[in-house]
């Protein structure tokens, strides 16, 4: 499963950083995860929940942001909520426009002793 495999990466992430600030527990995980990130949230959740955690890890507690996406336009900068990848700006109705915002998968922050 795709996200089992994202969760793992994190918790490695999160242990290696706790590592090297000493700590002996992380007590929460924060992540951003944009609606277009490709990640199907209920999985999400229930990989962190399934995964195996190492001695450190096992009492975290797992908080996703959902981030809405959000596009900008080429033409005339304007920026709007949107959710799709491809999208028409609803001021000038180019279909140039890049995703600025929602498309992200990262650690916001962890919380640790
Ligand atoms: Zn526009």
């Amino acid at each position: 499963m795709h996200e089992l495999s994202i969760v793992m990466n994190i918790l490695d992430i999160v242990e290696e950083n706790a590592s090297k600030n000493n700590a002996v527990a992380v007590h929460e995980i924060e992540l951003d995860v944009g609606e277009l990130a490709g990640i199907e949230f209920d999985a999400l959740g229930f990989a962190f929940e399934n995964a195996e955690k190492t001695k450190m890890l096992k009492d975290v507690k797992f908080t996703v942001n959902r981030i809405t996406p959000v596009a900008r336009c080429s033409n005339c900068t304007h920026e709007f909520d949107t959710s799709a990848y491809y999208s028409e700006c609803p001021r000038c109705g180019s279909v140039k426009t890049t995703i600025v915002k929602g498309n992200e998968l990262k650690v916001r922050s962890f919380k640790m002793d």
